[in-house]
């Protein structure tokens, strides 16, 4: 499978997925229409199939603008009024697109917004603003238990899964992480790895599942670093992951950004 990276607006990323023997592309998350038709044009693609990760704006703006240019188009996402898909998806669900040889395999992942799904090819997840590269995406409408329960699924991949978020936030980020976890020296290498990407006009995603297990404070609510942090910042005592998981995020949220 190949997969084009379409950077749009400030920080976003849309991808687009094809076969060499198979001119038919998928798009996730197309928040706008015109680099996605360019980067089809480029390509030499048609569009047969959009997949939907969650209802804001940034994630499905140019839905309506490549139907008109591709009116067969097949519109997937989860089953919610605010996005215009014409197949719903369910948790776990399997599907198999004509257009690409990998099947994906649905992932309910509610928290940043209530009905928030990632696809899952082999090794590749496309979780939209779930999981960013040592961040995760805020709790509009879920619950922390919800998050928690969202980032747990994400841990359990395969360590070699590639993640494919939809946001250049990683420097951010890191700034944030180091507050919480400045001995990790993980973090610190990534830190140095993503200012020389970036420097040379690079994108620091898609980024490892394996090193995000290492750096991402929002995907280590078991590690005793974070745990002890949390409790010295606080000055509480925490009792579970959940809770280690809300006040990493609220630290974040209050005191951060
Ligand atoms: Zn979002
Ligand atoms: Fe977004």
């Amino acid at each position: 499978m190949n997969i084009l990276q379409i950077p749009a607006f400030s920080d976003n990323y849309f991808w687009i997925l094809y076969e060499n023997n198979n001119k038919s592309a998928v798009v996730v998350d197309p928040g706008d229409h015109i680099p996605v038709i360019n980067a089809l044009q480029d390509n030499n693609l048609i569009l047969s199939d959009i997949l939907i990760t969650h209802h804001h704006n940034d994630h499905i703006g140019g839905i309506s603008e490549l139907k008109k240019c591709f009116p067969n188009v097949n519109i997937y996402g989860p089953s919610d009024d605010r996005i215009p898909a014409n197949i719903f998806l369910e948790d776990q669900q399997a599907v198999k697109l004509n257009s690409l040889n990998e099947e994906f395999k649905v992932i309910d992942v509610k928290g940043h917004t209530n009905s928030h799904i990632a696809y899952y090819f082999d090794k590749k997840l496309f979780c939209g603003d779930t999981l960013f590269s040592c961040g995760c995406g805020r709790l509009f409408e879920g619950s922390y238990t919800d998050m928690h329960k969202a980032l747990t699924k994400i841990r359990k991949l395969p360590k070699e899964t590639m993640i494919y978020c939809a946001h250049e936030y990683t420097l951010d980020n890191i700034g944030f992480a180091k507050l919480i976890d400045p001995e990790n020296v993980y973090l610190l290498k990534r830190e140095e790895e993503v200012k020389n990407i970036l420097k040379n006009g690079g994108y620091s995603i898609p980024s490892l599942l394996e090193n995000e297990l290492q750096i991402n404070p929002f995907l280590r609510f078991d590690n005793p670093d974070i745990i002890n942090a949390v409790q010295k910042h606080f000055n509480i005592k925490i009792n579970n992951e959940v809770e280690v998981f809300k006040y990493t995020r609220d630290w974040k949220d209050n005191e951060y950004d």
